[in-house]
């Protein structure tokens, strides 16, 4: 019966661990038993036996606060409940991918560059949907690879290379020579890239006109700068301008993927031709 008991707890600890690994959780559950007689002799690390005890204790230390870091249980807790391997793996994963998630999210919002992708949907472990929605076909790749630098403010504009090399590059469009060649000028107003942009502009457009209507769009969609994050990373508007529906969020990345890749080829076509 107490063993039946013991049982059902670890299942509740993992399931609980599973859903929300929090310090608090496992805290709460070491209160529920505590062996005494657990007595650590000999540690196994990385392949060797380790009995000395400054040893040991520098080898606990450590694994103490990579436990603690990513809020699994310490070791004390795991001599009480200790988990199946596959428990354990499925748990120490979705701990540090949790982990991890959570401190991109907060460094990223302080980079600049970043500024236009929706971080809130990216978690470590699976796939950006910039990379979901591109098919294996080398053509596709390469489209997706402009498009994630457009994303992550790799992509290498004028302004951006005057702003990392001042004084030797001029951040004035090469193509048209109107304003600064920054991405919403490339995206939404060079001159030069239009004849290109109407046309792979409009089924954009028109998906959006589709989901969220002709009033929406014109109130919205007149602003360049709200224009350019619904090319870039069209889930940032997901809830204040679109509706969180993933199957119209794709096709919009699909879309948008083509058009930077025509906007990009159509440029770099214009300037080879300068030199
Ligand atoms: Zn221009």
């Amino acid at each position: 019966m107490i063993r039946k008991e013991r049982a059902m707890e670890r299942e509740n600890f993992y399931s609980q661990l599973e859903q929300k690994p929090s310090s608090k959780t496992f805290f709460q559950l070491k209160n529920l038993g505590n062996n005494k007689n657990s007595v650590t002799q000999v540690i196994r690390h990385e392949e060797k036996d380790i009995t000395c005890p400054d040893e040991q204790r520098e080898v606990l230390a450590k694994t103490e606060n990579v436990l603690l870091q990513y809020s699994l249980p310490s070791i004390d807790e795991l001599l009480i409940f200790l988990p199946t391997k596959i428990k354990w793996k499925q748990s120490v994963r979705h701990a540090i991918n949790t982990f991890w998630s959570n401190k991109f999210r907060s460094l990223s919002r302080e980079k600049s560059t970043l500024t236009r992708l929706c971080t809130d949907i990216i978690n470590i472990g699976e796939i950006h949907p910039v990379w979901k929605t591109a098919t294996e076909i080398p053509g596709d790749t390469k489209k997706a690879i402009t498009k994630a630098r457009i994303l992550t403010g790799t992509y290498l504009l004028q302004a951006t290379k005057a702003k990392f090399n001042i004084g030797s590059t001029d951040p004035i469009c090469p193509l048209c020579k109107l304003e600064e060649e920054n991405l919403l000028h490339f995206l939404t107003r060079c001159p030069s890239l239009e004849g290109v942009r109407r046309t792979f502009y409009a089924p954009l457009k028109q998906a959006v006109i589709n989901k969220i209507g002709i009033d929406q769009w014109k109130t919205n969609f007149q602003n360049r700068e709200t224009l350019s994050q619904l090319i870039v990373d069209c889930r940032k508007l997901v809830g204040s301008i679109l509706p969180n529906d993933n199957i119209f969020l794709n096709m919009v990345e699909t879309i948008s993927r083509n058009l930077c890749d025509k906007l990009h080829q159509q440029r770099l076509t214009q300037i080879n031709s300068l030199s």
